[in-house]
């Protein structure tokens, strides 16, 4: 690990300028990822601004109906929090299957939503990745790509977004906060995460002096909520597909609400087009659902299985909403 200096901020305000005045500086929250990423010199902040006592650690209900949800919430604490649990069952669901008992003690809401790909080629420090080395090339199109992207991937980036959260964000219209020193700003989960084109090191539409202070999400719309996770092992790895999925059920049919996918791209993927097209049995309705979806996908030799495993994820997620009774 490279020397750094470190700084414990205690407030926004200090945060933020902080942050603004020190070239180098990155932001310490859970540190889950970031210092992995430290250890391997894929990071190397010259200077550490530790935010874990600024606040920002509330889940609070809006006027609108909505709730914010403040960036340094606990994976763990989000996902048990009665009202997510109630009105936002997609979302708890979501977190619950993401990494483990202990990450999630650690984790925060918008560490979650900063991780960086898990790609084996980025972490791989001998590889060539234009995401950790701009210009570099990457080994992972002719490489080992059993688990990247089949959709919206470029011909300099085929990465996935490993978050869990963010896709029942996706399926819940959440909307971003983020306060950087010319104030605040609010960006649409939609467009917080971008694909690779041809700058793959830009993963998100933050600006370099911006601190995501909370999350909002609309008042609840009803409905059957599911998350439904496919990976390599069932203890503890990121997603090869899942579906985030809210569904209206009238006795043998169903009709989705909303529906995102995990897995398949560098951002979690939900195609509007595939909502809210009617009720029909679970197998009919998948399907419909998953062509307009996977429209356009370019898979590689090694992950074209992702196409009928996203059919068949949002097909055992229909018959899970279906099967629940409450
Ligand atoms: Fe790097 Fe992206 Fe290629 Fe993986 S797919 S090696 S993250 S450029």
């Amino acid at each position: 690990m490279k020397d750094f200096t470190y700084h414990r901020a205690e407030s926004l305000d200090e945060a933020v300028t902080l942050l603004a005045s020190t070239p180098g500086a990155k932001l310490l929250a859970g540190g889950t990822n970031l210092l992995d990423l430290m250890k391997l010199q894929i990071e190397t902040p010259r200077h550490l601004i530790d935010i874990n006592h600024i606040g920002l650690d509330k889940v609070e209900t809006l006027a609108s109906g909505g709730l914010a949800i403040g960036a340094l919430v606990r994976n763990a604490d989000l996902a048990a929090h009665p009202i997510v649990r109630r009105d936002y069952e997609v979302l708890s669901r979501a977190l619950v299957s993401g990494a483990s008992g202990q990450l999630r003690n650690r984790a925060t809401t918008a560490g979650n939503l900063m991780q960086r790909t898990r790609c084996p080629y980025f972490y791989g420090t001998t590889k060539a990745c234009n995401k950790r080395l701009p210009g570099s090339g990457c080994d992972a199109i002719d490489g080992f790509s059993t688990n990247l992207a089949v959709l919206g991937a470029s011909s300099s980036c085929i990465a996935t977004h490993s978050s869990d959260m963010a896709v029942a964000l996706r399926a819940l219209d959440a909307m971003i906060v983020v306060i950087g020193p010319a104030g605040e700003r609010r960006i649409a989960l939609s467009d917080f995460h971008r694909l690779p084109g041809k700058t793959p090191h830009v993963e998100t539409s933050l600006d370099n002096h911006e601190i995501i202070a909370r999350v909002e999400l609309p008042a609840p719309i009803g409905g059957r909520h599911v998350y439904r996770k496919v990976r390599e092992r069932a203890s503890y790895a990121f997603a090869t597909v899942s579906v985030a999925l809210i569904a209206q059920v009238k006795a043998e049919r169903v009709a989705i609400d909303r529906v995102a996918f995990g897995g398949l791209a560098a951002k979690p993927w939900r195609v509007e087009a595939a909502e809210g097209r009617g009720f029909g049995h679970p197998g009919d309705i998948a399907e419909a659902a998953a062509s307009v979806v996977l429209d356009g996908a370019l898979p590689t030799v090694h992950n074209r299985y992702k196409l009928n495993l996203a059919r068949q994820a949002l097909h055992a997620a229909l018959i899970d909403a279906q099967e629940r009774r409450t």
